[in-house]
């Protein structure tokens, strides 16, 4: 790399290609092919050797790594609003929900012939007839007020808007409170302002949601464990023993609808029960059917008006392709993945995931004319195209359980492009060690947005890096290998053109008439990403940031504190009442709160003390990086051997921090999760929690509990200091 003679290319050599190879038109021709045909998950094996052929032209050795995985198609489903006859002998069926998007002349993959059903995956079979409720959301919360107000779940259907969390969590808890079914609908009151109440035209003519539009979907408990929900921490290999899967998958059915289908069904509640404006002010936002002539009564409505849900799924154990390509690298045990999904609900998928993969077909194209050109990565990369993301991040999972060994060892970090290019707005996701590589390379690309001359991708973006939650293929990287992980992507910021997420209308045409017009923001998002796999692997010094870690533990631990502060406000009203009522609080607290307060100073001190170490880490990484810049004397040898043994001690350490923030007992039921900073929140899903052991403790006022997790997350900080030392 350095220092050598002929045709090795130098950093900005590479940079200048993977800057200058991405094409608008090629990421339109990719986005064109995958979104051609059908390609849910066990169903694409075209799209993946379509995939292995172009790698393999583009120069990347390529292969299919193919697993045995437990999902459902759709056979049958129907939704019926029955009533009681006049005469209370019989039901009428008053209206019989369409269950499908319509075919829009416009837009020609509407009318394909092998379009998919609307179900949501890993659905429960099931016929069930009951009275129904609204549940707004359908977050714990929600349920909890519903509850609050006295609706008992017993034999019913739940209504659910969708937003806010993971689908399959709505289900989780309507199914624990007894109800039998789930219904969850788009409700046009969570598009912002581009709906049709304010004048705006839907799609195909217009921005606005399109009323026929259905958002498909997996219901897997997927804050419980993604992956194969019958192989539990070891990967779907034909013939291997299969647990049952009804630990991470629902038992009551449900199908998701459009709000043309949920009208006359939220109408039937008008007049049923304390309207959502009564509940509390949360229960008033975003309610997008008013003029339509819903009242959002929450209900249950009355005994002579009930919902018929039908949905018969087929359960397979069927193969999943992942598409995996390898460049090998000088350093043979240092190794940088990068995927994105293949597999969409639709046909289409022009956004969800094929942006990504059309993006992903890009930078593998750039890396393979930067080999041409003589180029060879310090470290090994390692491209991905999983199978089965949608069903519940199948093929990632099960690869990463498969190569546990080897990533464990040599994975230095993740990179995930899921939805890559649906508009203007770039955001991430990502371990705080990565905070900085990926604001340097968003820097080193010039913004499609030129309003003001020059500015680059990170200076339009702003800096904002969420935490890693899931919801996407990184999940099995950073939560259960502890790998450090980056997911990124441009999309809408909710102001745009609305997204039909998981519907026919995420189609190329969408795609092409609304969310990226020349596809702009595809080779945009190839340039990033190439970048960004040319700052991991064409760079000596793994750039990480270990002081930004440290800094992000202790906010992690304010937000900790916060919590804790604001349960404590809450048990003094609780306590106050209980004075005036003489009665006890039907929530036990289990263990000393002191305590509790007393091992997160514990943890406080051990993440300074992880702070100087991590200080003076990235200061040797500087020195070494310096000196690879500028260069020793030739007779500098003592010189020389330190930079040599800097280099060496630098990259371990910046390679396996992230793995001592495993605990290998995991969460608390659900031990598949190991990592003790981050997870996807038990009741969100998609987004995280920090420190989900203590925080769960808090909100189980279960202290004991939390002092458990204190010291574990402790230790795991206490280990990963020494590991720096
Ligand atoms: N991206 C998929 C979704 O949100 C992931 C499914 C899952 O994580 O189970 O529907
Ligand atoms: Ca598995
Ligand atoms: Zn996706
Ligand atoms: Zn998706």
């Amino acid at each position: 790399h350095h220092g050598h003679k002929g045709k090795r290319l130098s950093h900005e050599e590479l940079q200048k290609i993977l800057l200058d190879t991405p094409s608008s038109e090629k990421a339109e021709e990719w986005s064109r092919y995958y979104t051609a045909g059908a390609h849910l998950a066990g169903k694409n094996y075209s799209q993946a050797e379509w995939t292995k052929e172009r790698w393999e032209e583009w120069g990347i050795k390529s292969s299919i790594v193919a697993y045995d995985v437990y999902i459902n198609y759709p056979s049958d489903h129907s939704v019926s609003l029955l009533e009681k006859s006049s005469d209370a002998k019989s039901w009428d069926v008053t209206f019989k929900a369409s269950l499908t998007e319509d075919v829009l002349e416009d837009d020609p993959t509407t009318s394909a012939q092998d379009k998919i059903p609307t179900f949501h995956g890993y659905s429960a079979s099931g016929n069930v007839t009951g009275s129904f409720v609204y549940v707004n959301y359908g977050t714990y919360q929600d349920y909890a007020d519903l509850v609050a107000a006295g609706i008992d779940f017993k034999g019913k259907i739940a209504i659910a808007r969708y937003g806010g969390i993971f689908r399959g969590l709505k289900v989780k808890r309507a199914q624990e409170l007894g109800a039998v079914g789930v219904l969850i609908y788009s409700d046009p009151g969570d598009d912002g302002e581009i709906t049709e109440e304010n004048g705006y035209a839907a799609y195909p003519e217009g921005p606005a949601r399109n009323p026929s539009s259905v958002q498909r979907g997996s219901v897997q408990f997927l804050s419980s464990r993604p992956g194969d929900p019958t192989t539990p921490g070891y990967p779907s290999k034909p013939g291997v023993p299969r647990a049952p899967a009804d630990e991470t998958t629902p038992s009551i059915p449900s199908i998701p609808i459009s709000y043309a289908d949920a009208i006359p069904l939220l109408k039937a509640l008008n007049g049923h029960g304390p309207q959502a404006s009564d509940l509390n002010k949360y229960w008033t936002k975003n309610l997008g059917l008013g003029y339509k002539g819903v009242k959002y009564n929450i209900g249950p409505s009355p005994e002579d008006v009930v919902i018929n849900l039908f949905n018969e799924q087929e359960y397979v154990t069927t193969p999943q392709w992942d598409v995996i390509g390898i460049i090998n690298g000088t350093i043979p045990n240092e190794v940088v993945v990068i995927g994105n999904h293949r597999d969409a609900w639709i046909v289409g998928g022009a956004s969800d995931p094929n942006s990504g993969s059309a993006v992903l077909n890009e930078a593998v194209r750039s890396i393979g004319k930067a080999l041409e050109a003589g180029w060879k990565p310090i470290r090994t990369i390692v491209f991905a195209s999983w199978d089965g993301e949608e069903y519940g991040l199948v093929g990632s999972t099960e690869w990463v359980e498969e190569y546990l060994p080897w990533l464990s060892g040599a994975n230095v970090a993740y990179v995930n492009v899921d939805g890559g290019a649906s508009g203007p707005h770039f955001s991430a996701s990502a371990a705080p060690l990565l905070n900085q590589v990926l604001r340097d390379a968003t820097h080193l690309v010039p913004s499609p947005d030129q309003s003001v001359p020059g500015q680059s991708v990170g200076d339009v973006w702003g800096g904002k890096i969420s935490t890693m939650g899931s919801g996407s293929d990184f999940t099995a990287f950073q939560d259960y290998a502890g790998i450090p992980s980056v997911d990124i992507g441009f999309g809408g910021n909710g102001s745009g053109p609305v997204y039909h997420y998981h519907s026919n209308y995420d189609s190329f045409h969408w795609m092409s008439e609304f969310a990226d017009p020349g596809f702009v923001y595809h080779r945009t998002m190839a340039q990033v990403l190439g970048i960004l796999i040319g700052e991991l692997t064409d760079v000596i010094i793994i750039p990480f940031g270990a002081t930004e870690y440290a800094d992000a533990l202790d906010g992690y631990l304010d937000k900790v504190e916060a919590k804790l502060q604001s349960v404590d406000t809450e048990l003094a009203t609780e306590a106050e009442i209980f004075a005036i009522r003489g009665s006890v609080t039907s929530e036990e607290v289990i263990g000393s709160q002191d305590a509790f307060e007393e091992s997160l100073k514990k943890i406080r001190h051990s993440i300074s003390e992880f702070r100087d170490k991590a200080v003076k880490l990235d200061e040797k990484a500087a020195w070494a990086r310096d000196k690879l810049e500028h260069g020793i004397p030739w007779w500098n040898i003592i010189e020389k051997a330190k930079l040599g043994y800097a280099i060496a001690i630098v990259n371990e350490q910046y390679k396996f921090i992230e793995r001592h923030f495993l605990f290998e007992g995991g969460l608390d039921n659900r031990s598949w999760f190991k990592h003790v900073v981050f997870a996807p929140g038990l009741w969100t899903g998609y987004a995280g929690a920090v420190y989900p052991g203590l925080v769960e403790s808090i909100d189980a006022k279960n202290y004991s509990n939390g002092l458990k997790w204190a010291e574990i997350i402790n230790h795991a900080v206490e280990k990963a200091t020494k590991s720096i030392k």
